[in-house]
């Protein structure tokens, strides 16, 4: 069995020992070593990185009790002595959100009545799922509060590892789940808890917390938070989205939420007023299409790159003007022909039949209602020329 040191010294980054082992399994390369201060996957806390020799270690994990080290690359057959490194900025990242959330789940447990039943952290952020289908801003804003309160007073953190009936002394969340010897984790006052995480030495390293809200998970409520460093990183993150915001929105901090609500407010009756002159636009153009055709029996029109929403609603605005006539709106997008077939309400006859015979010769794809129909395909002809083989066909 591998000696756990980050269970003597959580702080010890660096250590030298045997090799007892070099093998490799389905998830890799892998070391095993008299003793480690790599803390493997475990209680909901990841696993370090590091190095040994310089080989870049990339996973910890407790297979078959074994402690293994996978690494990058296969460790030199025959080394016998290591030096391992722990990185530590990973290590004191997890103790700190770590050590937080046992400070976050004792707080809702003890004073609001609401037991933690999972525990995940992640790279950015922690969630915790509580028991309850919902939080009020007012309770969060107090257990916030409590659990700052908790580490201002840098109360000392101690670890002891004792049978479970010794374990019955202290107000336990939980009876330690252990034959022999298990590990008591205790902040005083505030929690009593199995656990084989690493811990800081007191309160005060977890240095602040920031409950960020939280979401429904089936019947519980996930809580999000960071804790540590990771406070001042999303202070600096959420800063410089401010920062850059204010370059557009030149105001005050606390309005920027109404301004910036009232520029898309805003925006929105523009896209509508547009609308609105586009439609009549289109009627103009419609009119004009119709007086230009002096009262033709077909009436059609090539057009380039226009959106075929606005081909459609123009060719609309055209046969309400022009009864009696057919239509044939073409448009040529870059590698694509888009049409509009239709006629006025004086002519009775299906243009999906007339569709039908013209989508081949460009392998398209349309159809619509009998008096007006849309498609598309290939650009294999100009706009003309498909004009010309529908216009043979009415
Ligand atoms: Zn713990």
């Amino acid at each position: 069995m591998t000696t756990k040191l980050y269970y003597v010294d959580a702080y010890q980054m660096e250590f030298e020992t045997g090799v007892t082992k070099i093998n490799e399994d389905e998830r890799g390369s892998y070391v095993v070593l008299r003793e480690t201060a790599f803390y493997p996957t475990g209680g909901g806390q990841p696993h370090d990185i590091g190095g040994l020799n310089g080989v870049e270690v990339i996973d910890v994990e407790e297979i078959e009790d074994e402690l293994r080290h996978y690494t990058k690359e296969k460790l030199p057959s025959g080394t016998r002595i290591v030096h391992g490194k722990v990185d530590q900025e990973r290590r004191l990242d997890h103790m700190q959100q770590h050590c937080g959330q046992h400070i976050i789940s004792a707080v809702f447990e003890d004073q609001f009545g609401l037991p933690t039943t999972s525990f995940h952290l992640g790279k950015d952020t922690v969630t915790i799922d509580l028991d309850t289908e919902y939080l009020d801003d007012d309770l969060l804003r107090k257990a916030e509060e409590q659990v700052n309160e908790i580490i201002l007073h840098n109360i000392p953190v101690a670890t002891k590892w004792m049978s479970a009936k010794e374990a019955l002394e202290f107000p336990l969340r939980k009876p330690l789940a252990v034959n022999g010897e298990g590990r008591l984790v205790m902040i005083p006052g505030v929690d009593y808890n199995g656990c084989g995480g690493t811990h800081p030495a007191s309160t005060g390293e977890v240095m602040a917390v920031k409950l960020l809200g939280w979401t429904k998970n089936k019947k519980q409520v996930r809580l999000e938070f960071v804790c540590g460093r990771r406070v001042l990183d999303k202070l600096g993150q959420k800063h410089r989205v401010l920062t850059d915001m204010k370059r557009f929105v030149p105001r005050p901090e606390h309005q920027l939420v109404e301004e910036v609500n009232e520029l898309i407010q805003s925006g929105r009756g523009k896209d509508k007023k547009i609308a609105e002159l586009e439609k009549q636009l289109l009627k103009h153009e419609a009119r004009e299409i119709v007086s230009e055709s002096q009262g033709e029996r077909v009436i059609q029109r090539i057009f380039k790159d226009r959106p075929i929403k606005t081909i459609q609603t123009l060719g609309k605005a055209i046969i309400e003007e022009a009864p009696d006539a057919y239509l044939i709106l073409i448009c040529e997008q870059e590698d694509q022909l888009q049409f509009v077939l239709a006629h006025g309400a004086d002519i009775n006859r299906n243009m999906n039949e007339v569709a039908k015979q013209i989508l081949p010769l460009i392998e398209g794809k349309g159809g619509g209602k009998p008096d007006f129909v849309q498609g598309g395909g290939k650009r294999v002809m100009n706009g003309a020329e498909l004009a010309d083989r529908v216009k043979n066909l009415l």
